[in-house]
């Protein structure tokens, strides 16, 4: 077995760790207490190549593997949550179906503009009466001579409303198939078509500065060719975006851990109590050994899945297992680094209660830890 990563991978991680130093870190705070998207940051991180990084180089992509993605995911998270979901989101879920299940014209037509940063697309599954039950969308399309009309409305779609926001993808009801079960269908939605409507959700506990959309579809009509794939596969493309979307949310999990762990060391080897510092005392020493005791398991389970994946090889229930794993020991962190600090871990200016608020949606967004439990429970034979 080898556990060395490559030097391309070496690489990637330096340059994205000093970009979010340099670049993020100086404005995180103040970005999340404004409740702020930046425009800017993102069009920087585009600068670098960020998005679009599993992408070929003929759709202005990185082509790099899997795994130089999710490093790169988990070295932003390190410094800011928000950031890493604009990242996550806009590969794993905006880039991601159009990269692997849409036609050469479309491709040739989104992909650039999203590979260089440009622009941003959302991913719309969830609806407010849809979540964990993906399959009770109620959004349809219905086929009117050349065009489909969709009505209905989506909740929750990161990416989808901000002034860099192109459309989303957007799954719709297109039928019922022999079982009477629905049948789903993907469709790509244009911002400026008319009837399609993106509002942006604000008042966010966490993920502050990344932007999130509620979307209506009211009678919106667009052209056959805008189908993703084909008719009916819209079930299963989502599930695949999943899939892949929960190795970068594992990479949100680890990265978030890595930075909550790392504040806390350094303020406990510096704060004096009682005449020595904090990290003397065992209390305190035991909690940052089982941060980095869980963040050295989560870090082998995450890179696993993603060799798997880059192997081509059944990767799903080792996604499941990495993202509920690297999202609950981002909790664990964050809640020991809060403690370690005192008093002062609740204030802003310290950072680490952005880590504390940061990771909740890890537990909730894209299969919630329950739902991750069930994946697991039925891999191994519930
Ligand atoms: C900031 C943010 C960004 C998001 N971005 C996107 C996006 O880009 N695109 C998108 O489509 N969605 C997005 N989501 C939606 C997210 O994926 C959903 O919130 C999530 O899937 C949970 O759905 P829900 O909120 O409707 O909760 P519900 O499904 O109503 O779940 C409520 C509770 O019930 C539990 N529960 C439900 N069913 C079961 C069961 N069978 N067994 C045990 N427990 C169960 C859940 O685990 C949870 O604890 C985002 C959400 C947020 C908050």
């Amino acid at each position: 077995m080898d556990f060395d990563l490559n030097k391309e991978q070496e690489m990637i991680r330096k340059e994205v760790r000093k970009f979010a130093q340099n670049e993020i870190a100086p404005v995180a705070i103040d970005l999340d207490e404004t409740e702020s998207f930046s425009v800017e940051l993102t069009k920087k991180m585009g600068e670098i190549g960020l998005f679009g990084m599993f992408v070929s180089e003929m759709y202005d992509g990185q082509e790099l593997d899997y795994l130089s993605y999710i490093i790169a995911v988990e070295e932003i998270a390190r410094v800011d949550g928000s950031q890493a979901a604009t990242i996550a989101a806009g590969n794993s879920l905006g880039i991601g179906p159009i990269y692997y299940f849409g036609s050469d014209k479309q491709k040739k037509k989104l992909l650039p503009k999203l590979c260089r940063g440009e622009g941003l697309w959302g991913f719309g599954l969830t609806e407010p009466t849809a979540g964990s039950d993906a399959g009770g969308s109620k959004t349809t399309a219905v086929l009117d001579g050349n065009e489909w009309v969709l009505n209905g409305s989506k909740i929750f779609i990161t990416n989808a409303a901000c002034e860099l926001s192109l459309g989303a993808t957007v799954q719709a009801v297109t039928g019922t198939l022999e079982q009477g079960k629905p049948e789903y269908t993907c469709f790509i939605v244009e911002h400026g078509t008319p009837g399609f409507k993106a509002v942006e959700m604000k008042k966010k506990m966490m993920w502050r500065s990344s932007n999130t959309a509620e979307l209506y579809f009211d009678d919106v009509r667009v052209p056959k060719e805008n189908i993703l794939g084909n008719r009916g596969d819209g079930f299963h493309q989502m599930l695949k975006t999943l899939d892949g979307g929960r190795l970068s949310i594992a990479a949100m999990g680890l990265g978030g851990a890595q930075g909550a762990y790392e504040a806390a060391l350094k303020y406990a080897k510096q704060r004096q109590q009682f005449g020595q510092p904090i990290s003397k005392f065992q209390a305190v020493s035991f909690k940052l050994a089982d941060c980095a005791m869980e963040i050295e398991c989560g870090r082998n389970l995450l890179y696993k899945a993603c060799w798997l994946r880059d192997c081509k090889r059944p990767f799903e229930k080792e996604a499941a297992m990495a993202k509920l794993y690297c999202s609950e020991l981002m909790g664990r962190a964050a809640n020991h680094a809060v403690q370690i600090h005192g008093g002062y871990g609740l204030m802003k200016d310290y950072g680490v209660e952005r880590f504390y608020r940061d990771q909740k949606l890890l537990d909730i967004g894209e299969g919630t830890s329950e739902v991750q439990r069930i994946v697991i429970s039925r891999h191994i034979g519930c």
